[in-house]
């Protein structure tokens, strides 16, 4: 099997971005996001001091050049001593949920990341734009587009730059499947295939067992990246969904889904189908086009996505998600660019995933969007 590079114009930049024409994403030139020295780099307080944050995000600020670690909010007093022992935080950027708004006054911090349940996204979003920070909050944006439209709103209105942290839009291996899909290299595309899912809905986290907090299922937490691949990798807005949800558990995750599985309909007549579980193990992004057949497998994962045209595979060098994703929202902070995976984007998502639990209500009735 060839390995191959197919991407000539491939910019060795850790921040390269490239836009498709979705909703808020936009093109940005590539001489703006050279690595540019920078006096200082941008303060970033992290809000929720879960997994993701811990464990994902924080190495991933050892890997950045343009921000760096400061503060830190949290509702345990332990973590406080152990994240100013281990990671260097200072007293006075810590913060907790309640006296959170007082970092307004903190010139160290410059870029608040909301990394707290789903369903606490926007408020969280409106404090911290209303303190006057940029701002980083995980994926999903909320657990509904209304909430997240309001947040969009909010930091428009104040001027605050905000991003979804949607990692795999920084990552080469979907900027070269995004770059496919647009050139057309492999022809119009015909359907387009995904899964994320996993296994183990077992724990007591509020990810399977508070709706409110949730949203949802795996569609809220890993389908969400399919919905994205689908949309970046064809470039189009679906045009109408069809869901259907199933639970086998529904005494633990009451009111939400299992599994879903689901399609979207494309202007060009491109279909996806996708499906999303937590009792399944799935990875995959895939895409038949006229020429042939490519994608992802893995796709989503941590460790770095793998991709394929045909029998050839992709190779380009592993980044760091998260530090590649979060060194670009700080070089739009600092040269006024617009931010790719942006507040815009994660609403559309949540558009979408309002119109699946919809259509998933209505027994997978079709549902125009
Ligand atoms: P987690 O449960 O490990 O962490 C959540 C944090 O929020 C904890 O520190 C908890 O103490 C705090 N918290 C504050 N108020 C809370 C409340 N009322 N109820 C529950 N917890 C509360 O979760 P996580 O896995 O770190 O996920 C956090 C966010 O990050 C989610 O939105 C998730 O979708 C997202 N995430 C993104 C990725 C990614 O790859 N981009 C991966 C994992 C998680």
């Amino acid at each position: 099997m060839k390995i191959i590079k197919t991407r000539r114009n491939f910019i060795k930049d850790t921040s390269i971005v490239t836009g498709l024409g979705l909703v808020g994403s936009q093109h940005l030139s590539a001489r703006s996001l050279i690595n540019k020295p920078v006096a200082k780099k941008l303060g970033v307080a992290l809000v929720g001091l879960g997994y993701y944050a811990t464990h994902k995000i924080r190495p991933g600020l050892l890997e950045t050049e343009f921000c760096e670690l400061k503060g830190i909010v949290t509702g345990t007093k332990a973590k406080e001593g152990e994240w100013m022992e281990k990671y260097g935080v200072e007293k006075k950027n810590i913060y907790n949920y309640q006296n959170f708004d007082k970092i307004a006054e903190n010139p160290d911090i410059d870029i608040v990341y909301i990394v707290l349940p789903n369903g606490m996204h926007s408020e969280y979003i409106i404090r911290a734009a209303r303190a006057g920070k940029h701002v980083i909050c995980e994926k999903p944006f909320d657990i509904n587009a209304k909430r997240s439209a309001k947040a969009v709103d909010e930091c428009h209105k104040l001027g605050k730059l905000l991003q979804i942290g949607y990692r795999c839009q920084y990552d080469p291996y979907h900027q070269e499947f995004m770059r496919i899909g647009k050139s057309k290299e492999m022809g119009d595309i015909k359907e387009i295939r995904s899964a994320h899912s996993f296994y183990g809905s077992k724990t007591g986290n509020w990810r399977y067992t508070n709706k409110a907090l949730a949203g949802g299922g795996p569609l809220m937490d890993v389908g969400v990246y399919s919905i994205q691949a689908a949309r970046y990798g064809s470039g189009e807005e679906p045009i109408a969904v069809s869901a259907t949800c199933y639970n086998t558990n529904p005494k633990l995750m009451a009111g939400m889904e299992e599994t879903i599985i689901f399609s979207m309909e494309f202007p060009s007549g491109a279909v996806a189908s996708i499906s999303s579980s937590y009792s399944a193990r799935a990875n995959f992004v895939e895409v038949s086009a006229e020429k042939g057949n490519y994608g992802l497998r893995p796709a989503f994962g941590y460790g770095g996505a793998q991709g394929f045209i045909g029998k050839d595979m992709m190779d380009f060098p592993v980044k760091n998600q998260q530090a590649v994703q979060m060194d670009a929202f700080a070089r739009n902070i600092l040269d006024g660019t617009p931010v790719l995976a942006s507040g815009e984007e994660g609403l559309q998502d949540m558009k979408i995933v309002d119109a699946l639990y919809k259509s998933a209500k209505k027994n997978g009735k079709r549902i125009k969007l």
